[in-house]
């Protein structure tokens, strides 16, 4: 770990506040102080580092720290709804935030307390590499990080075409495959501001420009042990996939919550037609509070082994992504001609909606996860 990041490393300071309490905190933020920037994330112009490190004082990244060996991921998909209500691009942030923390919370590594501290407190930020370790477990793709022993930990090579959440001064958490060993996997914390570690800015994308995401190339990038949250990996990744796929719902509770309520704002004016289409508010808010009611419930357990939790989580997750697609076209026909314009945010909802379902477990590897258990 270089110098410069190992000062941030400092002490936390424990919050008293309730889950709810942090909930409300986040939410008078967001519509405070993302509301008015949402459309410049979204075009890209602004990524919002330091309303991340806002919400991350007002206890947004910790509250899903594990307690003698349970832990509820319940307020943290709130806070993430709070957000996601008002910019599914920061709730995106905030889920690659939050799922950071939940690698750090769960590392059996001890010199990683501080770290875990940090990023739960917002002062540092970051993410998760994992789409494709996550593809590779299911046979989708092959690892595209290598590491090679050495004395005090590893040297890494390879690149990643997305991560998110990231600039110089930030951390995400990734795997690699050992070389000469194969099959081994070892998960550890990327620190960007390693000079043999580039980010290399994506081509503009349809929605979750503002997001900092970069392609990020590894060049021979020693990896010391304090950096090392799991070696193997194995067992780790099992600890902390269901909260990884659940933590994704705060993104999809959000969205469709403004999607009824596109729907609702345009019921004055157009319901006397809009009353023949096929979905109505009232169904979408159906389908979202048993969303909701489930994903809290499996959010109380996220360390649940059994098989048929598993199968559950995966569900969910995809259930999530159908129903987030499918509110935010029913707010596009509800809103017609006013939706189709640029400056509505009925169009954001739509491009950000594909986001959900195409972010890893993508709707087709969820698919293809539940035909293979
Ligand atoms: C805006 C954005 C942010 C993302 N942030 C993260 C993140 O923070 N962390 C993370 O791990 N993943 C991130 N991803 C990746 C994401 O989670 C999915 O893995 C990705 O959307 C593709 O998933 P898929 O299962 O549909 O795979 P597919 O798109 O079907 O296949 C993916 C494979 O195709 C290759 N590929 C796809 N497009 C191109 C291209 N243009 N050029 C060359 N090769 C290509 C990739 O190398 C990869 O091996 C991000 C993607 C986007 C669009």
């Amino acid at each position: 770990m270089n110098p410069v990041a190992a000062s941030r490393f400092a002490v936390d300071e424990k919050s008293d506040l309730s889950a709810t309490e942090i909930t409300d905190a986040v939410a008078a933020i967001a519509r405070r102080e993302l509301a008015p920037l949402a459309s410049a994330i979204d075009s890209g112009s602004v990524y919002p580092a330091e309303l991340l490190r806002r919400f991350g004082d007002a206890g947004a990244w910790g509250s899903h720290r594990p307690n003698n060996g349970a832990a509820d991921l319940g307020g943290a998909i709130r806070s993430m709804a709070a957000i996601g209500e008002v910019c599914g691009a920061t709730a995106f942030m905030a889920w690659c935030q939050n799922t950071l923390a939940w690698y750090a919370f769960n590392s059996p590594n001890p010199a990683l307390a501080s770290f875990a501290d940090d990023v739960a407190a917002g002062r540092v930020l970051g993410g998760t590499g994992l789409s494709n370790p996550m593809k590779s477990f299911f046979g989708i793709e092959k690892l595209k990080l290598r590491g090679r022993k050495v004395e005090g930990g590893y040297v890494v090579r390879g690149a990643l075409p997305w991560v998110s959440n990231l600039g110089r001064d930030h951390f995400f958490g990734t795997i690699f495959e050992v070389e000469d060993r194969p099959g081994a996997i070892v998960m550890f914390l990327a620190d960007c501001s390693d000079p043999g570690i580039t980010l290399q800015p994506c081509k503009p994308f349809l929605a979750m420009d503002g997001t900092g995401t970069y392609g990020v190339q590894f060049r021979d990038v020693f990896v010391p042990d304090v950096l090392i949250l799991a070696d193997p990996a194995g067992p780790f990744v099992k600890k902390i996939r269901a909260g990884f796929i659940l933590l994704q719902a705060g993104m999809a509770i959000g969205l469709i919550r403004d999607c009824i309520a596109i729907m609702k704002e345009v019921d004055g004016s157009l319901g006397h037609v809009n009353r023949f289409l096929p979905q109505q508010p009232t169904d979408f808010q159906e389908a979202l509070s048993s969303l909701e009611a489930q994903t809290m419930e499996l959010a109380r357990d996220p360390y649940n082994t059994d098989d048929d939790y598993w199968r559950t989580v995966v569900e969910l997750r995809l259930k999530a992504g159908d129903a987030s697609v499918a509110a935010a076209h029913a707010a596009m026909l509800h809103c017609g001609a006013r939706g189709y314009l640029m400056s509505h945010r009925a169009q954001r909802r739509l491009r950000e909606a594909y986001f959900v379902a195409i972010v890893t477990p993508a709707t087709k590897q969820l698919r293809k996860m539940l035909a293979d258990i």
